[in-house]
Parts: C-alpha cells; structure tokens; sequence
C-alpha cells in the first residue's frame, strides 16, 4: 500500500493512482496528498529524502534541501529576535548546496521522480525562469526527458547548468509566460508526453513545501510567520498544506503562519484582488504591460493560481495572511540589504521577499518576539559562477499561433539535436 493517496479539498473523494487530476465533481478544487502517517518521520536518508511526507517511494539521486538558519544581521538590522531564514541557493561554505540556485529545484526533483514512479516517460514544461534551468539540470542529471517552453521576454534573464543542446528548450516568440503554457499543452497532445500540470500536480507542491518542512524540522515547531515572494503562488500554497499537516501531527504547534506574500508592482494581480477580499482576479490588473514594468519577471504569471479552491485566496483566509505590492526600488534595496547583513547575494525575487519583510515589521504586522520564516527563494548565483560555468539559452523559437503539424516537424528536430 502506497503511503499516500490524493484527496479532493472540496468534496474529500479520494483518488488513488491519479497523476496530475483534478476531482470529476468539482473541475476548480486542487487535490491535496493525504499521508497516511499523521505524524511526521525523519529517517536517516539524505537530504530532502528524509522526509516521509512527500509523495515519492524510492528515490535514488541525492537532492539537498534548503539551508535553515537564525539570522543574526537581517534580524537585528530590520528589528526581529527570532527570524529564520530558509536560504535556497549557492553558497557551500555557509552550507547551502543548490547549484540551480532557487528552491524550484524541490519542485523539479520531487515532481519528476513521482513522475516516473508514476510510469511518465517524459514532461512538458512551461516555466518563466527558474522551473526551467531546475528541470533542465536534473533532466540531465537523471536522464529523465522533459522539453522546456519558455518566454521569449524572459530569456535575458535565463541561464542553465548544462548546454542548452543537452535539453530540448522553446521559446514562445509572441507570448508571455501564460502563452508558453498554451503552447506547453499543445506539445503536450502531439508529444504524448503529459504537461508537468502546474499547480494541479500534487507533486510540484509538496516540492515546495519541503522549505516548511526543513524549517519547522529546524526551528522544531511552526513559526508564527511565513514570507514568500509569488509569482503563480504555487510555493506559498505549498508552504500552507505543509503547514496544515504540522498542525495535525500536533507536537509543532496548533496555529497556521501568517502568510505575507509579496508582488511586484504595478504586476501585482493578486495584491488587488486580496485588498477587496475577492477570490476573482480582475483582468484589467492582468494587462502585459505591466509585466514589461517589473524587475521579477519570474514572478509575471498570468494564471496564478489564486481563485481554485485550495489556492492562493483559501490560504490567505485560513491564515489571516496578507498581500504587499513592492516597487522596483524597494526591490533593489532588499536585494542590497541582504547581501550587507547576511553575505549573500539573492536573486530579485527573494528581494521583493525582503522588501516584504521590512513592510511587515513597518506595519506592525510581525512583532518583535515572533518566530518569522523568510522563504529567500533564490540566490548565490554571484558565488556560483565562481566555482562553475553557466549557459545562456538558446532555444529553438516558437510562434503561440504554431499548428499542431509545426510543432511535430519542430519537436523532431529539437528531439535529434538534443539525444
Ligand atoms: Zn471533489
């Protein structure tokens, strides 16, 4: 018997053997893993593999988890005495062994070994950014085939660890992030490879809330707050249904973190819809335009996942969480601060984390006494090229008005080149 089984959050029907589903009776409800230890184990296995709370049978490639540690300059610079930091990057002396530099790589490490436990003989992935060098590395590393789709906007900021020729990669010429995923699906039904899913994949969530777990596992009980920079807020949906199975084990505390999650402005959809309380994103905050405004364009999804049941909205609620818009400047002073008080440089989206953070305390939303995560979750990409090389990629390019004929003659091609 598996040690797990998925469950519906709105209707509770459970789902054996279903990979990357959404319950037949309710089309907008996510589906939650239910791990049949209610209690958490940590056993002597390395990494992030210790954990019996992810839903993954025998894994074989070690996969190192985030650094957790007390921040002594940050906390003492922004006025906190118990802040914890979950770092998710580069930085070996300090303990912090990410290559790919962003905790997307739980995401990437998790969801493709249940993939293949789940009989998958390959993924589409659509990704803006950071999911893409993730999954590009550890496709490599484990032979397990993905092919990446990406935004032309977004290539400037993109790097892998690996060739680009060693991972079938398409960027999408005329679209943003949401159209990549369009085009994701599309290759999805000529490939037969299935699409990674997004949020629906239980996997990709639990992935995530591996930062929770080392973190509560560290701390050794829930903190009172939890900080995320979102872009889809897969991570931060994560770190809630970890949460939910701390309190219901029971020995690490009996309150949710506040979630204080943060945008960057003038993208900032679900900032809006929070500050109405509404769980409809208003489309006019979805303009494009405003992705080109941001410095984080890997937080520029389109369809975030906020309104689903079980999403961004519900976690907010259960938590009494809050929503903070942060400008470009205050971006960079995050980015800035960080690296003064606590010696590494982060990548701009853990910046709009810090930024978060300082509005916090600003607001008297986190007392000084609270325990206080701070999900940094990327960075250390300066000291990395210190030791190893980077890419740029180079994809093959891709119109979102492609026919179904166009992307079989393209994939045979990228295929080749890329075996
Ligand atoms: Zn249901």
């Amino acid at each position: 018997m598996s040690h797990f089984s998925i469950q519906c959050r709105n209707c509770g029907k459970v789902l054996e053997n279903a990979y990357c589903a959404f319950c037949e009776h309710c089309k907008d409800s996510l589906l939650v893993t239910q791990y049949r230890d209610s209690r958490l184990a940590i056993s002597e296995a390395e990494g992030v593999w210790r954990f019996n709370w992810l839903p993954v049978h025998e894994p074989k490639d070690t996969q190192p988890g985030p650094l957790v540690y007390r921040s002594e300059g940050l906390a003492q610079r922004v006025g906190l005495e118990n802040l914890y930091i979950a770092f998710n990057g580069y930085c070996p002396e300090k303990g912090a062994f990410l290559e790919t530099c962003t905790f997307k790589e739980f995401e990437a490490a998790i969801v493709l070994q249940n993939a293949r436990e789940s009989s998958m003989e390959g993924l589409i992935v659509a990704s803006a950014g950071n999911t893409a060098r993730a999954f590009a590395h550890l496709s490599a590393l484990t032979g397990f085939p993905v092919v990446i789709v990406v935004p032309r906007m977004c290539l400037m900021e993109m790097w892998y660890l690996e060739s680009s020729s060693a991972v079938p990669t398409l960027a999408v010429g005329d679209g943003d992030y949401a159209d990549s995923i369009d085009v994701a699906k599309k290759i999805a039904v000529t490939l037969g490879f299935p699409f990674e899913g997004g949020v629906k994949n239980i996997a990709k969530r639990d992935g995530l809330g591996i930062v929770m777990l080392e973190s509560v596992a560290k701390i050794g009980k829930l903190p009172d707050h939890y900080i995320q920079a979102v872009g889809s807020g897969t991570g931060a949906v994560g770190a809630w249904e970890m949460a939910e199975r701390f309190v219901k084990d029971g020995r690490y505390g009996t309150r949710l973190p506040v979630l204080h999650l943060g945008q960057n402005l003038p993208f900032a959809p679900m900032v809006h819809a929070w500050q109405k309380r509404s769980r409809t994103l208003d489309p006019a905050d979805l303009n494009p335009e405003y992705i080109s405004q941001i410095t984080t364009r890997v937080l520029s999804t389109r369809y975030p996942a906020y309104s689903v049941k079980g999403g961004v909205f519900d976690a907010l609620t259960a938590t009494a969480g809050l929503m903070y818009g942060v400008e470009n400047d205050d971006v960079y002073a995050g980015m800035e601060m960080f690296l003064r008080t606590e010696g590494i440089d982060i990548a701009p989206a853990a910046g709009v984390a810090v930024a978060v953070l300082r509005a916090a305390v600003k607001r008297g939303a986190v007392n000084t006494k609270d325990t206080v995560l701070l999900n940094i979750t990327g960075g250390g990409e300066a000291r990395l090229r210190q030791d190893r090389k980077t890419y740029s990629v180079i994809p093959q390019f891709i119109s979102k008005k492609t026919t179904e004929k166009e992307i079989e003659e393209l994939l045979c091609h990228v295929l080749k080149k890329s075996s």
